[in-house]
């Protein structure tokens, strides 16, 4: 890898240590829609959105183009420090002004999806009920 850190484990081990960043998981539609697809065909997504949101050399928007919710690669993206340039500098050591190489789109897109495979291998999260709440069969 060209990243700044050299393996999955080392760049999982380091975002286990911060707060914000793993807190991040997958709930809902996102889950279910990570679930049903290939491999190869999130990792095309991931691909797909890291080129149109974070690809240019000045993204638009940037520090805000990445949704929370919406497709599990946005959520991966937070929880992978994929989310705008200056955390791609801060946690993957790519300097900002500049586009990102295909080398690099490759890196990140496998990054991503390696996120998104062990979020799945967790036990979903479950919903909290308030009382006097119903859970829907269908959430
Ligand atoms: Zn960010």
């Amino acid at each position: 890898m060209t990243l700044k850190y050299q393996t999955f484990d080392a760049l999982f081990e380091a975002l286990a240590r911060s707060e914000f960043r793993s807190k991040f998981r997958l709930t809902g539609d996102d889950r279910v829609f990570a679930e049903l697809r290939s491999p190869e065909l999130l990792n095309q997504h991931a691909h797909e959105i890291l080129k149109n949101r974070i690809g240019a050399s000045h993204p638009k928007n940037d520090g805000k183009q990445t949704p929370y919710k919406g497709h599990p690669v946005f959520t991966a993206q937070h929880a992978t420090g994929c989310c705008c340039r200056s955390c791609l500098f801060k946690w993957h050591g790519i300097e900002k002004n500049r586009e990102l190489s295909d080398r690099e789109l490759n890196e990140l897109s496998a990054v991503i999806c390696e996120w998104i495979r062990r979020d799945l291998e967790k036990p979903a999260k479950k919903k909290r009920v308030r009382k006097g709440e119903t859970l829907s069969l269908f959430d």
